[in-house]
Formats: structure tokens, sequence, C-alpha cells
């Protein structure tokens, strides 16, 4: 580990009300969930001088409920919660599906939904599970909550909206019409990262959403609106270009990435008819 872990300050609030006036009073702070991908950074070492603020033991953030029809997913659940819990398993079972998928045993009883989301990198396997799910994510400061559309959470590549006095607390997500589907492609079965990973819901009116192909989770909105006028999925993959312009990185070409969405397009439409 290049970081003295001694040597790192971490403030541990007792409430939610208490992490919120730590981030607004004594900032700058860093959010400190499951620590999965932080323990990442710290072990690069370029974490030097970061202030953590410990969210662990907040309890009130790992609470999944139903509320009018609302689903709503504290931002601290973890994958193995998410996994076993019966709401998600009910309304959002690709989320379920999603959470089985991350890492190992120890990642799931550590990693949560927060983490993934806030992390914000492109191959985070939950988000286009929630940017098909049309989520909303709750942020809340010390003297407010806001919610924000998951379409309009991330700026560019990890790069949000959320401002440093808030954390996420929680995701909404209203009931989702149609039949669910969920898809990671890695380099094997278990413990790798995405390099295309897919959501989609077949309802009344299709969506579609990918990652690990664009500097964020995109919509495949001209494939989804082509689904949604009757085109065939042949067609509706042609426009595929419109919506992603996939990079060449070390995990993949552009050319693979394109060929797999393509694919997986055609293979949610055909399993979910
Ligand atoms: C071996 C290994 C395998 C992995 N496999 C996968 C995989 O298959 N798929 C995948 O998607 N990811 C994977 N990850 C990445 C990681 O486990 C997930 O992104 C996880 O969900 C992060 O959650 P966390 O609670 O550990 O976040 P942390 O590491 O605690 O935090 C991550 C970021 O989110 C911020 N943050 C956390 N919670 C909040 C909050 N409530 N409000 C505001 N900001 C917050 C932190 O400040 C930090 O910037 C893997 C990581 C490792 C080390």
């Amino acid at each position: 580990m290049r970081t003295a872990v001694s040597r790192l300050e971490l403030l541990r609030p007792r409430s939610v009300r208490d992490a919120l006036r730590m981030l607004r009073n004594d900032g700058p702070l860093t959010p400190l969930a499951g620590a999965t991908d932080l323990f990442v950074a710290l072990n690069f070492g370029t974490l030097e001088g970061t202030r953590f603020l410990d969210l662990w033991a907040l309890e009130p953030l790992r609470r999944i409920t139903l509320r009018d029809g609302m689903l709503q997913i504290g931002a601290l659940a973890t994958y193995t919660t998410l996994q076993h819990s019966r709401l998600v398993r009910r309304h959002l079972p690709i989320l379920a599906r999603a959470a089985r998928e991350v890492g190992g045993m120890q990642i799931q009883n550590r990693g949560t939904l927060g983490g993934n989301v806030a992390n914000g990198s492109p191959a985070g396997d939950t988000l286009p599970v929630l940017a098909v799910a049309d989520a909303v994510v709750v942020l809340r400061s010390a003297d407010a909550e806001r919610r924000v559309p998951f379409g309009d959470f991330y700026t560019g590549y990890r790069a949000t909206v959320r401002r440093p006095d808030e954390l996420i607390v929680a995701f909404e997500i209203p009931p989702v019409e149609g039949r669910q589907w969920f898809r990671k492609v890695g380099t094997r079965a278990a413990q790798a990262i995405s390099k295309v990973v897919m959501a989609g819901v077949r309802g009344p009116r299709p969506r579609i959403a990918v990652g690990s192909v664009a500097p964020t989770v995109v919509r495949l909105s001209g494939v989804e609106r082509e689904l949604a006028e009757g085109a065939t999925v042949k067609e509706a993959v042609r426009r595929l270009d419109q919506d992603i312009q996939p990079i060449d990185d070390l995990r993949s070409t552009a050319e693979y990435r394109r060929d797999v969405v393509g694919n997986l397009v055609r293979q949610f439409w055909a399993s979910t008819a």
C-alpha cells in the first residue's frame, strides 16, 4: 500500500444529519462507503492527504422500501443485500442479477450501489440498470434535498452533478413496465470488469442502456425509437452508430465493442419477444 493508512484522517459520523453537517462545516471530505474503489486508489497512492467521511455505520442509508409503488433503495445497500432483497428481486430483478455478477463475494459484501454510481466508472455494472429503470438519484446536503433523473446525473467521464457538500442518500425507481433483461460481457464469466454491459426493458417504450462503450453510460435512444416505431431489430441496429462511438482501450477495440453491442441488442430483442 503506497498510502500510509495510519496518516489518513477519517471522520465517523453517528447519524446522516451529523454526516451532512461535517460535509458542510469540516470539508473538503471524501465520502467512504464500502471502500472497494477507494482502496484501489489508496493503493496507487493517489489519495495522499485526502480526508474521509466514513458512511459505513449509517444504517438508515441501507434501507430498501416500497412506497406508493416507488422502490427506494438506500445508497449504502450492498450487492449482497440487493441480491437477497425480495423487493429488488420482484420489482427490479435485473439489479439483483447485476449485483450477482459484480466482483467476488468480498466485493459484494462491501461494495455499495451508491459507491458504484458516485464512482462513475463507465464500466459500472449497475449503471445501465438504473438508466433503463428511469431511476432518480436522491442527493441531500445539510440544507436541502434534490432529485436528479439518472440521465442527468453524469456530465462527463466520472463527472457528476453531485456537489461536495452532498451525499447520494437513495435511488428511487418508478414501476418498470415490461420484460427486463441484463447481460455483462467480460473476459470470463465471473470477477471480470465489463467489456460491454447492457440492460434493457421491453415494454410499451423499449429502453436500452449500455456501459463501457463511452465516457458515461448511454441510452441507445435511436435504436429505442426505431423499435418503438415497429422497425425490425435488424433495421434498428443499423442506427447504432448514431447512438454510440465506442472507444479503443486496453480492454477492447472500438470495432469489437460495436459488434458486441449489436449482438446484445439482437439477443435482448429475441429473448424478450
Ligand atoms: C476486485 C474488485 C472487483 C470489482 N468488480 C466490479 C465489477 O464487477 N463491477 C463493477 O461495477 N464494479 C466492480 N468493482 C468496483 C467497486 O467494487 C464498485 O464500484 C462498488 O460499488 C463501489 O462501492 P463502495 O461502497 O466500495 O464505494 P467506495 O470505494 O467507498 O467509494 C467509491 C466512490 O464513491 C463515493 N461515494 C461512495 N458512497 C457515496 C455516497 N453515498 N454519496 C456520495 N459519494 C459516495 C466515494 O467518495 C468514492 O469517490 C470492483 C472493485 C474491486 C476492487
